[in-house]
Order: C-alpha cells, then sequence, then structure tokens
C-alpha cells in the first residue's frame, strides 16, 4: 500500500525528530545548551558560511548546529513542524508575538516608505506602527472594513507620490471586532504597485484562526505571523510568537532575528512541542463550545449583538461573508459581543463571572473575558475607537475547551447581575 501523506495532526508527534539522535528517547529532550561543540574546523567555517549568508547552501546541505541564538534542536523542530500547517517553506520561532511581528516590519521597511494595514489591529502592533515606525521616518495608511479595492489603491496612489509601499500588513479576522479583510486584495496590491527593484511584502497576522483555519500563503501572503503565546501554546503559560512564509523573505527573517537576538530559547520550544500535539484537539472543541455559547448570548435580552464569524450572513454583509466562504474553514472560538448598558454594565457582568477568568489573552484552554476599551485597546485613541466598532458596551470572550453548559451557566449567572 502506498503511504499516504500523514496530516499534520498526525506528524505533531514524531515530525523532524529522530529517537536515534538523543540515545533513543522518544521525546525530544531540552537541549539546553547555548553553544555547540563543531566536528573539525571544517565544518565550523561551513556552518558559519550558511548561517551569515556568505554562500548558498550545496544540495541537501543544511545549516548545522551553532550557537542557540542562531539555532537549537528544540527550535528548528519547532520550526518544522509549525510550518506543516501552513505548508510553508520555513518558519522562525521569536521569544513573542510582538517580537515576530516586529522584526518582519524593520527587516522588509526603510525609512520613507508607507506601511498600509488594516483596521483594527492588535493593540501592541497598532501602537509599534503609529509611535515606534515614524520615528524612523515610515508613515502608514488605512484600509477600513467599508473600503472598496478601487478607492483604496485610488488612496493609496495619491499618498505615496514616489515613495515605496513596503508592507501591506493583514490582521484577519481582526482582534477584538472579527472584521475580515480579503488576502487577495493584499495580492493585488501588491503587484499593482510592484517596480523592478521592489514588491510590497504581504504580512497577515493569523492569530485568530490559525494555523489550523486560515492559510494564508494559499491566498497570495508572502508570511504569516502568529502570537504562539495563544493557540498555538494554548495553556496560558508561556509566551512565543512565530513567523512562517516563503523561503526567500524567511531567511531575511532569521538573519534579522539572529542579530536582535529575538528567538525563543530551548524551553519555551520544548513547551510548544508539547503543546502542538493537541492543537488540533484544543482548536476543535473550542470552535464547538464557542457556537454554543454565540448562540446563548444572541438570544439573551441584555445583549445587543454578538460580534461571531458564525453570525455573518449573505444578505447583510455580502461582503464580509464571501472572504469568510473563501478564506476561513471555521467560525473559530473568539467572539465579542455588546452588553446593554455601556462600560458600567459591561464590568459588572466581568465583575460577576465564576468560571470565565477576567484576563487578556486568548486561544488558551480556559476561557477568558475581556473589556477591549479600556483593556487591550485602551492606547487607540478615542476617535479611532468609535470607527472601529469597539465600543465602551464590548466584551471580548477567548472561549476554551470547558464543558458548555458550565460556560453558559456562568455567562448567564453573569449576565442577571448587570442591572443589579
Ligand atoms: C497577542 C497577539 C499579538 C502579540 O503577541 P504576544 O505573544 O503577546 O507578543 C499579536 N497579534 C494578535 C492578533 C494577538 O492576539
Amino acid at each position: 500500500m502506498d503511504k499516504p501523506d500523514f496530516r499534520p495532526e498526525s506528524l505533531m508527534m514524531s515530525y523532524g525528530y529522530r529517537p536515534e539522535w538523543s540515545e533513543g528517547a522518544l521525546k525530544c529532550p531540552i537541549f539546553q545548551t547555548s553553544t555547540f561543540v563543531f566536528k573539525t574546523a571544517e565544518e565550523g567555517k561551513a556552518h558559519f558560511e550558511l548561517a551569515y549568508g556568505l554562500r548558498q547552501p550545496n544540495k541537501g546541505e543544511q545549516l548545522g548546529l551553532i550557537y542557540s541564538r542562531i539555532n537549537n534542536p528544540d527550535l528548528e523542530i519547532l520550526e518544522d513542524r509549525l510550518g506543516l500547517w501552513d505548508q510553508a517553506d520555513d518558519c522562525a520561532v521569536f521569544e513573542s508575538g510582538m517580537s515576530a511581528i516586529t522584526t518582519i516590519l524593520l527587516e522588509f521597511l526603510q525609512p520613507g516608505d508607507v506601511i498600509l494595514h488594516t483596521n483594527p489591529l492588535y493593540g501592541g502592533t497598532d501602537q509599534f506602527i503609529s509611535e515606534i515606525l515614524p520615528k524612523y521616518g515610515i508613515s502608514s495608511l488605512e484600509w477600513n472594513r467599508q473600503d472598496t479595492y478601487d478607492a483604496l489603491q485610488q488612496r493609496l496612489e495619491k499618498a505615496l507620490q514616489g515613495k515605496r509601499l513596503g508592507i501591506i500588513y493583514i490582521e484577519t479576522p481582526a482582534n477584538p471586532t472579527n472584521t475580515l479583510y480579503d488576502i487577495e486584495w493584499g495580492k493585488r496590491l501588491a503587484e499593482h504597485f510592484s517596480s523592478d527593484n521592489h514588491k510590497p511584502v504581504v504580512v497577515v497576522d493569523n492569530t485568530y484562526l490559525g494555523p489550523l483555519w486560515q492559510h494564508p500563503l494559499k491566498h497570495g501572503a508572502d508570511l504569516v505571523a502568529y502570537s504562539a503565546t495563544k493557540y498555538i501554546g494554548g495553556h496560558s503559560d508561556v509566551i512565543a510568537g512565530a513567523v512562517s512564509g516563503k523561503a526567500e523573505y524567511m531567511q531575511r527573517v532569521k538573519v534579522l532575528r539572529t542579530f536582535l537576538g529575538n528567538m525563543a530559547g530551548p524551553w519555551t520550544g520544548w513547551l510548544l512541542l508539547r503543546s502542538l500535539e493537541t492543537l488540533q484537539l484544543r482548536m476543535e472543541r473550542q470552535a464547538k463550545n464557542a457556537r454554543v455559547v454565540a448562540e446563548f448570548l444572541r438570544e439573551h435580552p441584555k445583549v445587543e449583538k454578538v460580534h461571531y464569524l458564525g453570525f455573518l450572513s449573505e444578505e447583510h454583509e455580502p461582503q464580509q461573508y464571501a472572504i469568510f466562504r473563501k478564506q476561513c474553514s471555521s467560525t473559530g472560538a473568539m467572539l465579542s459581543f455588546d452588553v446593554k448598558g455601556g462600560e458600567a454594565a459591561a464590568f459588572r457582568m466581568l465583575n460577576s463571572l465564576k468560571l470565565v477568568k477576567l484576563a487578556v489573552s486568548l486561544g488558551s484552554t480556559e476561557s477568558l473575558a475581556q473589556h477591549p476599551a479600556t483593556m487591550t485597546h485602551a492606547g487607540v485613541p478615542a476617535q479611532r475607537k468609535a470607527e472601529m466598532g469597539i465600543t465602551d458596551k464590548m466584551i471580548r470572550l477567548s472561549v476554551g475547551v470547558e464543558h458548555p453548559d458550565d460556560l453558559i451557566w456562568d455567562l448567564k449567572q453573569a449576565l442577571e447581575q448587570v442591572d443589579r
């Protein structure tokens, strides 16, 4: 019988590791070492030539182990496994999602460039683009939900005036509103604004649905960024990030990572290897729970609106619905909802939760609730928050793996406190 192409979930326990490397150990050990011994000086020289990009690898030649800021077995095996989900050429793991994102931005932007970005963005990314990048002469332009393709292209043409469009940065679904953006538009814009010696890089933050339910590289992205703190880590016990993508871009990302020194350590790598074994199980259960929770909230008299991918309607939001059908293979496990009565009502509900924890972050085994307007998105100016629909009445909920009846019991009793 021919061996089938095993699916990623079947490979998460073994791919990229051979027990004979470690005394037959079934599991990849933690390689808690800063440096690696070369067999010969010639070997050390060859490794450095590749690490510093001084020559192209010979056929079948792989970068050897040098020093844990450059590479380490726990990171390399993790990167091989993580890359399978997106069918990426290569992957790089970082010490946080923010370091993954900012390394991409610093590598592919230069002074004078413009970055186009969707709205809303993760608070940290938003702040980096609006507060830090201008210090390096990089300005930004926004891509909003109501934009048509033609309007967006025209606005860019007006704004660029000879400047380079460095990066098209897309966060979809957007945190915390679940707004969807069409990755193919990003690809089209990149082609339109390409010149002989430069092509804008299309980057997608895939934290909300990835790596299971959305594969941006298939839709024309060049690089995919993750906060691995979220679903990939999944247990609220580690901070990490990752970038996957096309080889030519990944090589540059890895070189800058080496010099910024913001790779993850072996212990983080090992924890994430462990997490990956249950990634599919956890995410599927979370998505199932989220549907039950979303349906409960939609019927509740204290809830004004539920922002959930499963409630997109072809009739009311044809564009959003079409993007969903094209790009997403699940309705996910993130939702937000508007509580009648504004901030005071939202706070009363949050303060009354017993099983769901009042905390930021998302994608982990336990359910978490928070208030975006005053917490994750507190740094976004009021006017922009209003434009994006991040209101005082909004609560964001990341649904975990608990029994759905217990989650509903908790949300119900907390909503009953809203009027007290
Ligand atoms: C959490 C998050 C980040 C930042 O990741 P960290 O691991 O906290 O640095 C970036 N983007 C999105 C969508 C996130 O949810």
